[in-house]
């Protein structure tokens, strides 16, 4: 239920808006708490990204109250509150019913806080905080997994999952992120439910996968994915048992196609059809065209870096000069250390001579030369600018006179 966040990480006025909005709700008699994701973060002593708030109000009391509300989310009593300029979820206790479709109770009704808790995925996500008190609220022996650094699903996990199967990748995601482990019951729950995930829809599955491979602990849930047996499923592929190696080793900051890329190149050889693969990956997880073309651009650039010694300068430049060289060596860097101290090297040695020095000549230039227009002359510029990389031009007069050389050859040909 994350809202309006503007940053990652919840700075303290954040906090301080949390608190108004929630004595606002105790003076008109309202049972309050914070919720969720932000009293395990501070637990954890980790500085949360959002606050939820928890209440004993129902939606038109939350209206009364603070007029500007929003309902977000009616059926489920979920109201967008703002104060002091963030925005908060304000949601009414409440008990989820059964879960036909997998994703959705039936019905929910208001209830109070221990079944608010109850309905909650994961222990260490069904905790409450008095901030005013500064006491934990805690129902379902949150506290106890906390202090075992165990994600454990509330109740009985077979059915909890049944309810929701997306809660498979979230107790990934969170063991993950959080360094926990999954509790045995949880994991054997999951990985007998894992087919099942095939009901829920891609753009979710695709939207869990993104937060855990973006997040720095990316490789640890890359493996638990493929040991749970998530990935046939994800990608509608045969289970993988290689070690994502290069998914764990990529720097924290290493962006959402390079950790796809760096998955793909984990799980398949190189001499297989890995743009195919990365087609497959887009509409299993719904990637968007940049990140899909971003994904095939890295894998491209990836297989030049291994024939680097092959490549002739004005190749090297390209590649070296093109917008994704960083996100491929980052790869590189992960799987052959020594090659990739070899391209660095050779890069910063390309850096004198200039990777990608401006054009000396355009197509205007050679149409001004007397070329008529024609397919060719885009063949003429690349061979000239390639020329050019090599070192072997110095002004324009050479570039065109080398592009009016290469014109009259092609001509006689
Ligand atoms: P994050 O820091 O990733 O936002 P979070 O715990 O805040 O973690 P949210 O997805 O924002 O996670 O959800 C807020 C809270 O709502 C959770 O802490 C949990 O209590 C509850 N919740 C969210 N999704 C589910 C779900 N699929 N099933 C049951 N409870 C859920
Ligand atoms: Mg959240």
């Amino acid at each position: 239920m994350a809202h309006a966040q503007m940053t990652d990480v919840c700075p303290i006025e954040c906090r301080q808006g949390a608190i108004t909005i929630l004595q606002t709700l105790r003076f008109a008699g309202f049972e309050t708490y914070f919720a969720g994701g932000c009293v395990r973060d501070r637990l954890l002593s980790k500085a949360p990204t959002e606050y939820d708030i928890a209440t004993s109000a129902r939606p038109d009391d939350i209206k009364a109250l603070f007029p500007k509300a929003r309902s977000v989310g009616e059926v489920f009593g979920v109201m967008l509150v703002r104060s002091n300029h963030h925005m908060y979820d304000v949601a009414t206790f409440r008990s989820d019913g059964p879960y036909s479709d997998k994703r959705h109770p039936d019905i929910v009704s208001f209830s109070d806080a221990e079944h608010d808790a109850a309905r909650r995925d994961f222990t260490i996500n069904g905790m409450f905080e008095d901030p005013i008190e500064e006491t934990i609220i805690d129902y379902v022996d949150g506290q106890n997994d906390m202090g075992n650094r165990l994600i454990r699903a509330i109740g009985d996990p077979r059915q909890r999952i049944r309810e929701d199967h997306l809660r498979m990748l979230r107790a990934i995601r969170f063991a993950a992120r959080l360094e926990f482990s999954i509790e045995p019951e949880t994991a054997d729950a999951i990985r007998e439910c894992s087919s099942e995930l095939a009901g829920v829809s891609r753009e979710r599955i695709g939207e869990e996968l993104k937060k855990m491979l973006t997040d720095q602990n990316r490789g640890v849930a890359a493996w638990e994915v493929q040991y749970l047996g998530l990935d046939h499923v994800i990608f509608a592929e045969d289970s993988c048992r290689n070690a994502p190696t290069r998914v764990g080793r990529l720097p924290a900051n290493a962006t959402y196609a390079t950790a796809l890329a760096a998955w793909i190149l984990d799980r398949y050889t190189s001499d297989s059809d890995l743009l195919g693969i990365a087609s497959q990956w887009r509409s299993q997880l719904l990637l968007s065209n940049k990140v899909h073309e971003e994904v095939c651009s890295i894998l491209t650039i990836h297989q030049h870096l291994f024939a680097w010694d092959t490549l002739g300068i004005a190749a090297q430049k390209r590649v070296a000069g093109s917008e994704l060289c960083m996100s491929a060596l980052a790869i590189v860097q992960c799987e052959d250390r020594p090659l990739f101290v070899h391209i660095h090297r050779a890069i910063t040695n390309l850096e004198r001579t200039g990777i990608s020095p401006d054009r000396l000549i355009t197509g205007n230039d050679l149409l001004e030369a007397g070329m008529p227009p024609s397919s060719t002359l885009g063949n003429i510029l690349e061979a000239v600018y390639d020329a050019q990389l090599e070192g072997s031009l110095k002004t324009r007069d050479d570039a065109i006179s080398l592009a009016l050389a290469m014109y009259s050859d092609f001509q006689d040909s």
